[in-house]
C-alpha cells in the first residue's frame, strides 16, 4: 500500500498477511490509496478551452490560488471507484444480520418504478397540475399504511424514522398545549431497552426523559409503568416488538394506562416487519408511530441513508398532523402547504421538511405492497419471525439467550454469558464473523443485555443461506469454548484492514488530507 507520504509500505504492517506482496494487494483485492495520492495536482482528466476573461462580480472574494484539486485520467478515476465499491459489503453480497435494522432484499422491481420517469423526472416545485399521478401514489400509499396500521391519518414527509419520532412527538406536544397542559405534562417514560433515538427526539423538543426500568425477562410490565404515570407525563415511547425481539405482551394494558393517565402512546415502529400483516398497531391503542419504509418497505439502506419515515396518528391526534399533507378537491389532488389553508378541523403544528418527503420511496413501498397483496405481507413478517426463530433454535446449546422464556419475533436475541472465562468477548466474535464472510450482527444493543448479539436474518434468507451462516456461527462458537483465543484476539485476519481504532475514528475523525512534506524536508 502506499502510505501518507505516497510511498510503499510492507503490506505486512496493514494486513498482518505472512506473505506479504511488493504491492501490497493481495490477488484481486486491491489495495486503494486517496484518490489525492493517485492523483497529480498539476494534471485533469479533461481538456478545455481557456475561458474567455469576464468581469468578476464576486466582490474580490475570487481565489487567488489554484484549488488543488488532484487531476486523473478516466480509467484512473473509474478504477478508484469501482474498486472502493468492491470493498463494500452489501445485502446484494451476503447476509446482513444486523438486528434492528431490517436489512432485507429489496426487490429490483420496485427500483425499476422508482425510476419510471413520472415519479423519478419531477420536481418538488413543479405546479400540482403536472404531478396529479405522483399526489395519487402518495394518497394511496398513506392510505395503505393507514390501513395496515389501523389509525387516522398520516404524515408522510419525515425522512427517517428518528424524523418521524420527532414528527410524532411534536403532534402529541402541540395536543397537549391545545388541552392547556403545555406547562404541566413534561416528562416522556422511555424504557431502558430503547433505541438511542427515543430518548433523543423527546430531549429535544423539550421534555424530560425518565426511564421504565427492565424487567428480567426482556419485557415493560405496565405495574412500572403506573408507578410513574401521573399528571406531568405527556407520554410514554415504547417499542414493538421490542428491541430484545419480544412482543410486549401487556402493550394494551399500558395503551390503557396511558390512556387513563391523559397520556399519549408513541410506538417506535422500526420493528413493524414483523407483524404487518399480524397485528394493527392501532388496534394495541398506540397514538403515533413511524414507519422506517427503508426497513420494512423495500428501500436499500445503510451507509446513512436513504430514508423516510412516515408517521401514522390516531384520532386523538389527527389534527395536529404537519404541513404538507394532500387533500382530494373533486377529481384533483391539491398539496395543502400551509396551516392557514388546512381547514377548519386541522391545527398543523407545523412542517419538518422543506417539501413533501421521499418520492423514490414512496413508490418502492407501494411496489412493494402491490406486488406482495395482503397475503404476501403477511407471509413476509410470519417468514421473518420463522427464520430468526430458526437461528435461534440452531445456536441456543452453544450461545445463551437472557430471554428463554419469550419466543423471538424478528430477531433473535444472545448474550454473552457462554463466552464467560474464554476470554473472547463480542466484539472479538463480530470481528471472527467477519474472516467467515459475514458482516456482524448488531452488537451492544440493546444494552440492557451484556454482550448483547442481536441477529436478525429477515424473511428473505433462503433455508440453504441460513443453514450455512448457523454452521460458520457454530463453528466459531466451538473454537471460542475450545480456547482457541488467538482466532478472535486478532480477526478479522483476511479484511482489507485489521483491528481498527473505531472509538478514535468515531470521536476524533481525520476529515482533511494534508499533503505530505516534500521528501527532503521530511528528511532533515
Ligand atoms: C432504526 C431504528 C430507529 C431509527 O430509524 P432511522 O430511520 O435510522 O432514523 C429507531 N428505533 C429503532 C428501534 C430502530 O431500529
Amino acid at each position: 500500500m502506499l502510505n501518507n507520504q505516497g510511498r510503499p509500505t510492507s503490506a505486512g504492517e496493514a494486513t498482518g498477511s505472512a506473505h506479504p506482496t511488493f504491492t501490497g494487494n493481495r490477488a484481486l483485492m486491491v489495495e486503494e490509496a486517496l484518490l489525492f495520492e493517485i492523483g497529480r495536482a498539476d494534471t485533469t482528466g479533461v481538456d478545455v478551452v481557456k475561458a474567455k476573461p469576464v468581469k468578476s462580480r464576486l466582490g474580490g472574494q475570487e481565489r487567488k490560488k489554484p484549488i488543488g484539486l488532484v487531476g486523473l485520467s478516466e480509467p484512473e478515476a473509474v478504477r478508484h471507484f469501482v474498486r472502493l465499491s468492491q470493498k463494500n459489503y452489501g445485502i446484494d453480497t451476503g447476509l446482513f444480520p444486523l438486528g434492528s435494522c431490517t436489512m432485507k432484499h429489496n426487490p429490483r422491481l420496485n427500483e425499476k418504478m422508482a425510476r419510471l420517469p413520472g415519479f423519478g423526472d419531477i420536481h418538488p416545485l413543479q405546479p400540482q397540475s403536472t404531478v396529479q399521478g405522483a399526489l395519487e401514489l402518495i394518497e394511496e400509499l398513506a392510505r395503505y399504511l393507514m390501513v395496515l396500521t389501523g389509525t387516522e391519518a398520516v404524515a408522510m414527509s419525515p425522512k427517517a424514522g428518528a424524523h418521524g419520532e420527532l414528527a410524532g412527538m411534536m403532534a402529541i406536544k402541540a395536543a397537549i398545549e391545545a388541552k392547556g397542559e403545555g406547562a404541566t405534562r413534561r416528562v416522556v417514560l422511555v424504557p431502558e431497552s430503547a433505541h438511542g433515538t427515543n430518548p433523543a427526539t423527546a430531549a429535544l423538543i423539550g421534555f424530560e426523559v425518565k426511564p421504565v426500568p427492565a424487567r428480567a425477562d426482556g419485557t415493560v410490565h405496565v405495574r412500572d409503568v403506573k408507578k410513574l404515570l401521573g399528571p406531568d407525563v405527556a407520554a410514554i415511547m415504547l417499542t414493538n416488538p421490542n428491541t430484545c425481539g419480544i412482543f410486549e405482551p401487556q402493550v394494551v394494558e399500558i395503551a390503557r394506562a396511558m390512556k387513563k393517565a391523559g397520556a399519549y402512546f408513541y410506538c417506535d415502529g422500526a420493528n413493524f416487519n414483523a407483524i404487518v400483516g399480524k397485528a394493527k398497531p392501532g388496534d394495541l391503542g398506540i397514538d403515533a408511530m413511524h414507519i422506517n419504509l427503508h426497513k420494512t418497505f423495500s428501500t436499500p439502506h445503510g451507509g446513512g441513508g436513504p430514508g423516510a419515515g412516515p408517521v401514522v396518528l390516531s384520532k386523538r391526534l389527527a389534527a395536529f398532523a404537519p404541513v404538507p399533507f394532500i387533500r382530494r378537491k373533486g377529481k384533483k389532488l391539491e398539496l395543502v402547504e400551509h396551516a392557514a389553508d388546512a381547514g377548519a378541523k386541522q391545527k398543523p403544528f407545523g412542517r419538518v421538511t422543506a417539501f413533501h418527503g421521499q418520492m423514490g420511496m414512496y413508490v418502492r413501498a407501494l411496489s412493494y405492497m402491490l406486488s406482495h397483496g395482503a397475503d404476501g405481507m403477511k407471509q413476509a413478517s410470519e417468514d421473518a419471525v420463522l427464520n430468526a426463530n430458526y437461528i435461534r433454535a440452531g445456536l441456543q446449546d452453544l450461545m445463551s439467550l437472557p430471554f428463554p422464556k419469550h419466543p423471538s419475533m424478528h430477531e433473535a436475541l444472545f448474550d454473552d454469558a457462554w463466552l464467560k472465562d474464554t476470554g473472547v468477548t463480542t466484539l472479538d466474535f463480530a470481528k471472527a464473523m467477519i474472516d467467515e464472510g459475514y458482516h456482524p450482527m448488531t452488537m451492544y444493543f440493546p444494552l440492557v443485555v451484556h454482550g448483547a448479539m442481536l441477529i436478525e436474518p429477515t424473511e428473505s434468507e433462503s433455508r440453504a443461506s441460513l443453514d450455512l451462516f448457523i454452521m460458520a456461527l457454530r463453528d466459531l462458537a466451538m473454537r471460542a469454548k475450545r480456547g482457541e483465543t488467538e482466532r478472535f484476539s486478532g480477526a478479522p485476519y483476511h479484511a482489507p484492514r485489521r483491528r481498527l481504532d473505531e472509538t478514535r475514528a468515531a470521536r476524533n475523525p481525520i476529515l482533511r488530507w494534508v499533503p505530505p512534506q516534500p521528501i527532503q524536508q521530511a528528511a532533515e
